[in-house]
């Protein structure tokens, strides 16, 4: 997989936020979001981590992995190029990982389809892939607008 390829396609052209401010910012909207649709307890007690040697690794393996779950409870682990991505895809990716935190506490199950059901069919949002061969999540605009509103102070 190329990964200067992936960078023309998903990566930011000017980074005018550091990109831990827009991942910080990005989790924060999402689970305002989500807390308002469902309000599971155990959303609060979810936390970003930051510089977690295997979600480096893996995506020095394969560039299109920029976070993960279920390695610490209660973490979503990201790489901090996830911050450089254009909204949609940092949308996409952050709402796939809550769906499995979410699918590990009611369904012990882990696939990446039930991640996306659980977003869809719990909280009306559409996550999709890039039709590539880097298949990466992206929200759609409509959802994009919609979970928007959650930002923190507004
Ligand atoms: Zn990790
Ligand atoms: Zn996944």
């Amino acid at each position: 997989m190329n990964k200067e390829k992936l960078k023309q396609k998903f990566y930011l052209k000017e980074q005018r936020f550091p990109p831990s401010q827009r991942i910080d910012d990005c989790f924060f909207t999402c689970k305002n979001y989500l807390l308002s649709i469902q309000p599971f307890d155990f959303l609060n007690k979810i936390k970003i981590k930051y510089n977690c040697p295997y979600a480096i690794k893996d995506n020095k393996n394969s560039p299109r992995v920029f976070a993960h779950t279920l390695h610490e409870p209660d973490r979503i682990c990201v790489f901090e190029d996830l911050g450089k991505l254009y909204k949609k895809y940092l949308y996409g990716i952050m709402l796939h990982e809550f769906g499995h935190i979410i699918a590990d506490h009611y369904f012990i199950d882990h696939s990446e389809d039930l991640a996306n059901s659980i977003m869809k069919d719990f909280f009306h949002l559409t996550i999709k892939y890039s039709q590539d061969i880097f298949k990466i999540e992206f929200l759609n605009k409509r959802d994009e607008i919609k979970i928007n509103k959650f930002k923190k102070g507004k």
